[in-house]
């Protein structure tokens, strides 16, 4: 009979990473992470968007090292980033010239908290193993944990040639899309594997395995989680812009952290054309918390609206409401201990309002049309006011703050 999971499955059993003082798999909840789009060697603009990541809640950032000067700019940015105040441990992204670049810049082999390298991307044939090899030494000497990264875009081609062959000759009993997404997992577990025979412990390796269609994601991952217990990081790659990235990547996610498996996170989406990068983050956190791993920011329930809603005042409080928490919430996490509890209605009319208000924390209950012009609100479920007036909006934001403050002010 068919299994349906009406709860999370038990967390998989990883070996806990500490990638600076954040730690990934072991007991440690689900992480948030994102990457930055700026180049590395603009230390202004790379500043300033890893602090906006971490900010909204990236709790790890990756930073792309492509060069000497993306490599120079490092140790500075980790240095301008302290003096701010934020302490996000940064990720260094290696391809094809990491090992040159954290052995000639040993400032930024230090200043990183984590190397990720792609198995596909650092060098060919004979040189491919020592170039590897070069980077996991760095990381020993370091005391640095590594991700071992997998791209189906760039995966190892001679080991995928190597299945397809062996796969032939025992007739084909595998699909092509099947040897592709073995493949992708051997290439992993290899470089795990061989990243362990040079001496890099397993509470150092975080493994990743991204492809870029759902149902390849979740048949990838489910195996390498059966067939390893390395920390692993989630990410569908090229996921894409607007809902499509976004429905795609917590469809693919939600699936898999249902199941158990996944210690961080990164929503990889393509921003609009001078889009906000925060995004990303906002998506992960939402995918985390509205799957009940982690709470990150006040709920705030919402009715879709409908033909008893047709003023904009309904979706511009809710709107408002919503954005107000987010925004305030890095300050307001230290000023108001467990404000992330807290639960806001915001309800278009009467039908549904007035229950669903008494349920949260602190709910309102907007005049639909042809109601009349007034507003419950509805205080840790009972009737505490009624709002009148062109202020609703205004009032009923008053009354929130007002709300944290008496609740979780110290
Ligand atoms: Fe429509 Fe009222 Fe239901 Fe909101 S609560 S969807 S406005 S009937």
């Amino acid at each position: 009979m068919q299994q349906f999971l009406d709860r999370p499955l038990a967390r998989r059993r990883s070996v806990g990473v500490a990638v600076g003082d954040v730690i990934v798999g072991g007991d440690a909840p689900v992480v948030v992470q994102s990457m930055t789009n700026t180049d590395t060697a603009d230390i202004d603009a790379t500043v300033a968007q890893v602090a906006a990541l971490h900010r909204a809640g990236s709790e790890i950032v990756r930073i792309t090292v492509d060069r000497d000067e993306a490599a120079a700019a490092v140790p500075r940015i980790r240095d301008r980033l302290a003096r701010l105040g934020c302490h996000v441990p940064l990720v260094g992204d290696f391809h094809y010239i990491g090992h040159k670049l954290l052995a000639d810049h040993p400032d930024c082999a230090e200043a990183l908290a984590k190397y990720r390298i792609n198995p596909g991307n650092v060098g060919f044939k004979e040189k491919k193993d020592r170039q590897f090899g070069a980077i996991v030494e760095t990381a020993i000497r370091y005391d640095k944990p590594v991700r071992i990264g997998v791209n189906w875009g760039s995966l190892d081609q001679e080991l995928l040639t190597r299945l397809m062959d062996q796969n032939q000759a025992q007739g084909s009993p595998m699909t092509a899309i099947e040897v592709m997404r073995e493949a992708i997992v051997q290439s992993a577990l290899i470089s795990a594997t061989m990243a362990e025979e040079i001496g890099l412990p397993r509470d150092k390796i975080i493994l990743s395995a991204k492809v870029s269609q759902v149902q390849d994601l979740i048949a990838v991952y489910v195996e390498l989680a059966k067939r390893s217990d390395h920390a692993l990081h989630l990410g569908l790659t090229e996921a894409g812009m607007g809902t499509k990235g976004v429905v795609a990547s917590s469809a693919a996610m939600g699936i898999l952290l249902q199941q158990g498996i996944g210690d961080t996170i990164r929503i990889s989406l393509t921003p609009e054309p001078g889009g906000d990068r925060t995004r990303e983050v906002q998506v992960a956190q939402e995918l985390l918390q509205t799957m009940g791993f982690r709470q990150f920011v006040p709920i705030v329930a919402a009715c879709p609206g409908c033909g008893r809603t047709t003023s904009t005042v309904f979706q511009e409080l809710a709107a408002t409401i919503q954005d107000d928490l987010r925004r305030n919430m890095p300050v307001w996490r230290e000023k108001y201990p467990g404000v992330e509890e807290l639960k806001v209605a915001v309800m278009g009319c009467i039908v549904n309002g007035p229950g669903e208000s008494k349920h949260a924390d602190i709910g309102i209950s907007l005049p639909g049309t042809g109601e009349t012009p007034s507003a419950p609100v509805f205080i840790d479920g009972q009737k505490a006011a009624t709002l009148r007036g062109p202020q609703i909006a205004d009032d009923f934001q008053k009354m929130v703050a007002e709300y944290i403050e008496q609740r979780f002010g110290a």
